[in-house]
């Protein structure tokens, strides 16, 4: 096939898909850009602290714009976040207390979550202070109704997490429907259980967000989508007021929650990274719908498929056979703006059971909305592929990894 003439048919054919994407980011570019002015963003919110951190205004202003932009009450914006399994491991201890029980209900958590959870053993888990876990699997990709109906009514649960990326898993990512129907049935059947959404990944994908439909606190990363591949780092959790003090509390100590917290020079970054946010997840859309337009052609399993509705910026490409998966890593890798010379190769990553191969030739280390693509070394050898800051960076780079898989 000639390779020239399937991305310019793809390019025509998906113009009614970038039309989508691109309503989507006026949307959101509306509601910073509203945000940026109902809170008086001034050129002293890019002024830093150090030390303890009292009294700094851009952080201050910064969590008010995140509250604003998700409809919640009250947010957390923090480099003290190391990356998003941090702010929701922070998430964790601030809400459960020995003897509470947390439920997923979205089947097997992220990986990075097991040893918090204690679902594999670890000394400091939720588990060795006495919090209980327990799981309900999606089924079809959907939730378990009944299934959750029956357990709440049955079980005092303190914390429901969800999460709706789908991780290194195969099923599909939960769209906001599916959100607002469990959030409706948990909170008729058990008021009092917090419901606490991962939604890395998710953020300025579909135009409602998880605290708008009946969750009570949503947390995601800065080197994800809301950082517009600027911020260096950090994390956010949104939604209730009393929810967030709690986080502050934890992530810091009780008595200084979140009047401490030196920015050291990062204020900038954080709000220019929000202010490109909406354009950057609009091109890392793109980017994936061109991939799974292309590959599918190319006869891979791809999901979602170019025409789905989407939850999350992440494609899925299936490879079938490890030496498939690996070249397109590398085309990756190679069409990469920094470290383009270097060759991945799969690897014991910290947190993570299986091998795996990683493609983040990125300004920040392992940013994932920089085009960034990687799978863990198992059948059916299933890349992740997310991300791009711009949409035309994106498509020279699929077309390069293209290239590279099919010679
Ligand atoms: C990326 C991700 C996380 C954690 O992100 P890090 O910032 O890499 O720690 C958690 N949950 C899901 C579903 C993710 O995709």
């Amino acid at each position: 096939m000639d390779i020239n003439n399937l991305f310019l048919e793809a390019e025509e054919n998906l113009q009614v898909e970038f039309k989508k994407i691109d309503k989507i980011e006026n949307f959101y570019s509306e509601k910073v850009m509203n945000a940026f002015y109902n809170n008086n963003v001034q050129e002293a919110c890019f002024n830093s602290t150090t030390g303890y951190g009292y009294s700094d205004l851009g952080r201050d202003t910064l969590e008010k714009i995140y509250a604003e932009i998700f409809s919640a009450e009250d947010a957390i914006v923090r480099s003290q976040f190391i990356s998003g399994s941090h702010a929701l491991n922070v998430t964790f201890f601030a809400l459960l207390r020995p003897g509470d029980e947390l439920l997923s209900v979205s089947g097997l958590p992220y990986d990075t979550l097991h040893e918090v959870i204690g679902i594999k053993e670890n000394p400091s888990s939720l588990k060795s202070f006495g919090i209980k876990y327990s799981q309900i699997d999606l089924v079809n990709d959907d939730f378990n109704y009944d299934e959750i109906r029956n357990y709440l009514t049955n079980n005092k649960i303190k914390v429901i997490e969800i999460q709706r990326s789908k991780g290194y898993s195969t099923r599909k990512s939960i769209t906001i429907d599916k959100v607002e129907k469990v959030a409706k049935l948990i909170k008729e059947v058990s008021p009092e259980t917090i419901i606490m959404v991962d939604n890395c990944y998710c953020e300025f994908v579909e135009t409602k967000n998880p605290i708008e439909v009946g969750c009570d606190v949503i947390v995601g990363s800065l080197i994800k989508n809301l950082g517009g591949g600027i911020a260096p780092n950090g994390a956010y959790v949104a939604g209730r007021h009393d929810l967030i003090e709690l986080v502050g509390e934890r992530l810091s100590l009780p008595g200084e929650g979140r009047e401490v917290g030196p920015t050291l020079g990062i204020n900038k970054s954080l709000y220019q990274g929000l202010y490109f946010a909406p354009s950057v997840v609009a091109s890392s859309l793109k980017t994936a719908i061109l991939t799974a337009y292309v590959l599918e052609k190319l006869n891979y399993k791809v999901s979602p498929k170019y025409n789905e509705v989407r939850a999350d910026i992440v494609q899925n490409i299936e490879f079938g056979n490890k030496e498939d998966l690996i070249k397109y890593v590398e085309g990756i890798q190679a069409s990469s703006p920094v470290d383009a010379h270097v060759t991945p190769i799969p690897w014991d990553m910290p947190g993570y059971d299986d091998q795996v191969i990683m493609a983040a030739g990125c300004f920040t280390q392992g940013s994932s909305i920089e085009l960034s693509c990687d799978g863990p070394i198992r059948p059916p050898f299933i890349a992740y592929q997310q991300g791009s800051l711009t949409y035309n960076y994106g498509k020279i780079s699929i077309r390069k990894a293209v290239e590279k898989l099919i010679k």
